[in-house]
């Protein structure tokens, strides 16, 4: 990271930043081109190690991207403030944000896709205690992105 006194390396920051956010934004490749699409997630963190986890529809453009790459990068971003100034030059811009990239794998068994429902729901309620049915289970794709790069930024 060019301005190194941006940079977040404290990792009880790092996850209230992760927790905060509302949305990942997944980066995949398309051939020459790119396509960004906006999710909502769940994650699991060990040791510092995060597991971002995402629900979708069985068939769509970014699952085709998935199977074809099997690898996508992630951001997701916070607290967007205006700093105004004197002129154009002199205003700034306030922002939390973690990015990063990884394998994804489409879970297959009951059990991965359990888990990975839960951390959404988890994440987006607050809440544990959660269960999901067989045909549930079953007519989602649940996806898990392990985030072999992570990296976060602030602009205070
Ligand atoms: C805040 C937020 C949270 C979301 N959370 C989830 C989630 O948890 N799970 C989930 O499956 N989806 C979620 N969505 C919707 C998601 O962004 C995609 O629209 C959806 O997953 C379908 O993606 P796809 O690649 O299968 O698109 P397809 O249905 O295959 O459509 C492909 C084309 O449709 C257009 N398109 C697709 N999505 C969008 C979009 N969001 N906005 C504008 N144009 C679009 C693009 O041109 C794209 O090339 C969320 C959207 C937002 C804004």
């Amino acid at each position: 990271m060019r301005r190194k006194d941006r940079e977040v390396t404290d990792p009880v920051k790092i996850r209230e930043i992760i927790t905060a956010c509302d949305c990942c934004r997944l980066g995949l490749c398309d051939g020459e081109r790119a396509y960004i699409v906006p999710m909502d997630f769940g994650f699991t963190e060990q040791d510092g190690r995060y597991a971002f986890y995402f629900h979708s529809a069985k068939e769509g453009r970014k699952l085709d991207l998935i199977r074809r790459t099997g690898w996508a990068a992630f951001e997701l971003d916070r607290g967007h403030a205006l700093v105004e100034g004197e002129k154009a030059c002199a205003y700034s811009a306030r922002y939390q944000c973690v990015m990063g990239g990884g394998p994804v794998t489409l879970l297959e068994t009951a059990e991965e896709k359990r888990a990975g429902l839960t951390a959404i729901m988890a994440h987006l309620t607050g809440r544990d205690g959660w269960t999901f049915g067989d045909a549930a289970l079953e007519a989602v794709s649940v996806l898990r992105l392990e985030a072999e790069e992570l990296t976060c930024k602030i602009h205070e």
